[in-house]
């Protein structure tokens, strides 16, 4: 398998390049300022981007996944409740993304927005889960827009939680440094997974008290449909 974490600043999102064995390529989370990087990877590395997925509608940077699509002919997808009439397929819970070798399970964990999914790589390197931004490194995804319910997350959480320990954890964004984690390190440093019951994450995640992303406006809308404002002929 072939593995890249991509980063880009503006919006400090990460981005998941996934290569199978014969070439075929899935792409996570992409930016659309960043495409030309992607496009210089791919060929690089020989990959034929197959298929690119956002983990959910983005608030805070406007998705490469029309652009990609366009550009390569791979298919875009995103959860079933996105309302992004602009992909080609959605997914749900318990559906499973096929790359070659490669299989994720799609993973529903609604809470940051009601569209949030997360997707879990079983594979001889170590399981990953690419968490978006359900659950972040020494933090979790805020929970006041976008239909996010912070009881909803406590759960999501929770299932998360459940995969083994060892389970890498690699998330849609980092604000302070950290690159990749592991369940069982968040689970025991993770300040907001620190509460006992569903009541206090929610009275956790109500006292945040956050400034609404600079894009958000922008993004949200551009986003439902995948990143393209303008018409096209
Ligand atoms: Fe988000």
């Amino acid at each position: 398998m072939i593995f890249r974490q991509l980063f880009d600043r503006d919006s400090s999102t990460y981005t998941y390049l996934l290569g199978s064995n014969e070439g075929k390529a899935l792409i996570i989370d992409p930016v659309k300022e960043q495409i030309p990087l992607y496009q210089q990877l791919l060929k690089e590395l020989g990959l034929k981007l197959e298929v690119a997925v956002d983990t959910h509608v983005h608030a805070d940077h406007v998705t490469a996944l029309g652009d990609l699509r366009d550009m390569t002919a791979c298919v875009t997808m995103m959860g079933e409740q996105s309302g992004a009439a602009c992909v080609s397929k959605t997914f749900r819970h318990g559906d499973v993304v096929a790359l070659g070798e490669l299989l994720l399970d799609v993973l529903y964990t609604p809470g940051h927005t009601d569209d949030s999914y997360c997707l879990y790589l079983r594979c001889p390197e170590g399981n990953r889960v690419f968490t978006g931004d359900t659950l972040l490194i020494r933090g979790t995804g805020r929970t006041d827009f976008q239909n996010g319910d912070a009881s909803d997350q406590y759960h999501s959480l929770k299932h998360l939680l459940s995969l083994p320990d060892a389970t890498w954890v690699y998330p849609g964004h980092d604000y302070k440094g950290w690159t990749v984690s592991t369940i069982g390190e968040e689970k025991r440093f993770n300040p907001r997974l620190q509460v006992s019951n569903v009541d206090e994450y929610v009275s956790l995640m109500e006292n945040l008290k956050l400034a609404n992303p600079a894009q958000m406006d922008v993004a949200v809308p551009a986003n439902l449909k995948c990143g393209q404002t303008t018409s096209r002929p």
